[in-house]
C-alpha cells in the first residue's frame, strides 16, 4: 500500500480501486459496514465572504475512521462507492450527519450553511430529492441552509435526469453549486438551463493566480461569467493572503482554503468559528 502523511494525522492510504482486486472487494465490504456502523466522520472547512471574511458556512468533507488503515481521505473510498449502489446510503448518511450538525449550530446561535458533495449516481436517482426533503424535515433545518455541490462531469453523466433531480432540489430551496468549475467541460448552453446558484472556481486556477497570468484571467472570466448569469462565485483552494485579495478585487463572493482553515473535526471547527465571530452571549 502506498501511504503518505498529510496533516491532522490523516493517513494517505491509496488502495488500488481499479478492476476486481481482492483489496478492492474487501474494502467495498468494509465500507458497506462502515456506513451502518458509524465509522464515517465529517470534517468541516469554513467558507468566508469576500472581502469581509465573515464565516458564511462550511463544506462537509467525509473521512473514514478505518479500523486498520486509520483515518482515510475520500479519494481512498468515494470512487469505490460511486461505482456501486453504496453511494446512495453513503450520501444519505452524509446529508443526515451534516444537517444534524447544522441543527446544532443553529441551536447555539451559529447561523451557518452546510455544503455536501453529491456524486453523478445521486443525480440520476430520483430518491435524492426525497431523501433531502425528508432529512431537512427531520432536523428542522431551512432548505436555504443546505448546499449541494456537484461537479460538471457528475451533471453531464446524464444531463436530462440530473436536470430533473436538480429542479426538484431547487424547488425545495436548496442551494446548488457547480464544484471544480473550469476543470471539466461544461457546455455553457447547459449551464444557462440548469437551476444552479453558485460556481465554485476549481482550485487549480486559484492556486496559481498570483504567478500565472492565464490562470488569473481564467478566474476573472469565471467570476464574470457567473455574475453575468446571476450566479454567486466561490473560490476553493485559497492558500495565501495575496490570492484572497486578488479574488476580492475581482468581485468573487466567497473563499475557502487553507488560508482560513483546513477541514476540521466538528468541535475544532466550532472553536474556529467562535474565534472568528464570537457567538452573542445570553443566547
Ligand atoms: P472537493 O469537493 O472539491 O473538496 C475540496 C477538497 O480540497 C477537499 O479535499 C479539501 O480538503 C481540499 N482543500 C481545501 N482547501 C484547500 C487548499 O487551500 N489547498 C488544497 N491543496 N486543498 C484544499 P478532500 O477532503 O480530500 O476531498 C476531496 C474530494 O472528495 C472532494 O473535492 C469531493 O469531490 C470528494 N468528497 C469529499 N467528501 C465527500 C462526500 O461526502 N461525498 C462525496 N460524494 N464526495 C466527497
Ligand atoms: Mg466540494
Ligand atoms: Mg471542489
Ligand atoms: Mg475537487
Amino acid at each position: 500500500y502506498a501511504a503518505k502523511g498529510r496533516g491532522l494525522g490523516v493517513c494517505r492510504y491509496a488502495p488500488d480501486l481499479d478492476g476486481h482486486s481482492a483489496e478492492r472487494l474487501r474494502l467495498l465490504g468494509e465500507l458497506r459496514r462502515a456506513v451502518d456502523e458509524g465509522e464515517l466522520v465529517l470534517h468541516y472547512q469554513p467558507k468566508v465572504s469576500l472581502p469581509g471574511e465573515r464565516v458564511e458556512g462550511a463544506e462537509a468533507l467525509v473521512r473514514w475512521q478505518h479500523p486498520r488503515h486509520g483515518l482515510l481521505f475520500p479519494d481512498a473510498f468515494i470512487p469505490l462507492a460511486e461505482r456501486t449502489a453504496l453511494i446512495r446510503p453513503l450520501t444519505r448518511w452524509v446529508v443526515d450527519a451534516a444537517l444534524r450538525q447544522c441543527r446544532s449550530w443553529l441551536d447555539s446561535g451559529r447561523v451557518l450553511r452546510v455544503a455536501v458533495n453529491v456524486s453523478a449516481r445521486n443525480l440520476s436517482d430520483d430518491r435524492l430529492a426525497d431523501d433531502v426533503a425528508e432529512l431537512l424535515q427531520r432536523w428542522g433545518v431551512p432548505a436555504s441552509c443546505l448546499e449541494l455541490e456537484m461537479t460538471e462531469s457528475a451533471i453531464l453523466a446524464d444531463p436530462a435526469r440530473a436536470r430533473a433531480v436538480l429542479e426538484r432540489l431547487a424547488a425545495l430551496g436548496v442551494v446548488l453549486s457547480v464544484d471544480d468549475f473550469g476543470a471539466g467541460y461544461t457546455s455553457l448552453g447547459h449551464l444557462k438551463n440548469l437551476p444552479v446558484h453558485v460556481l465554485k472556481v476549481d482550485r487549480s486556477f486559484v492556486a496559481a493566480m498570483g504567478t500565472d497570468r492565464s490562470d488569473a484571467l481564467i478566474v476573472r472570466s469565471i467570476v464574470e461569467l457567473g455574475h453575468n448569469l446571476g450566479l454567486r462565485t466561490v473560490a476553493e483552494g485559497v492558500e495565501d493572503r495575496d490570492t484572497a485579495e486578488r479574488l476580492a478585487a475581482l468581485g468573487c463572493d466567497e473563499g475557502q482554503g487553507y488560508l482560513w482553515s483546513r477541514p476540521l473535526p466538528a468541535a475544532q471547527f466550532e472553536r474556529w468559528v467562535d474565534a472568528a465571530r464570537p457567538v452573542p452571549t445570553g443566547s
